[in-house]
């Protein structure tokens, strides 16, 4: 049996994160005192690890990354509050950027 390209994994690891973490986020980015418990992700959590994350996207050297690409415009992230979907109980910086990002739409 053939392994999932590494581009369909991401995708199919991004939906499953997606649908448990969304519905979530969206009471989080209407209740300011839920967001202000969120913790600035760095890039010394394990999870942050795997997916490279990092708090300056323009400074990034993973080849995955493409240039104008950061938290910012990544359909993960919650301007509001700072909330990505796939690291909860964090709020990770705007300009930052990991493997896992996906184009707002
Ligand atoms: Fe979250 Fe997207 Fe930033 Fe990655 S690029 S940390 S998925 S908002």
């Amino acid at each position: 049996m053939n392994e999932p390209s590494p581009s369909r994994r991401r995708f199919l690891v991004q939906t499953a994160v997606a649908a448990t973490a969304l519905p979530l986020l969206a009471r989080m980015a209407n209740n300011p005192a839920l967001a202000a418990d969120l913790k600035p992700l760095t890039d010394a959590n394990p999870q942050a690890k795997a997916l490279h994350y990092t708090d300056n996207a323009a400074a990034s050297k993973d080849p995955a990354h493409t240039a104008g690409s950061a938290c910012a415009g990544c359909q993960f992230f919650t301007a509001s509050t700072g909330a990505c979907a796939l690291f909860a109980g964090y709020k990770v910086n705007p300009k930052g950027w990991c493997t896992a990002w996906a184009k707002k739409a």
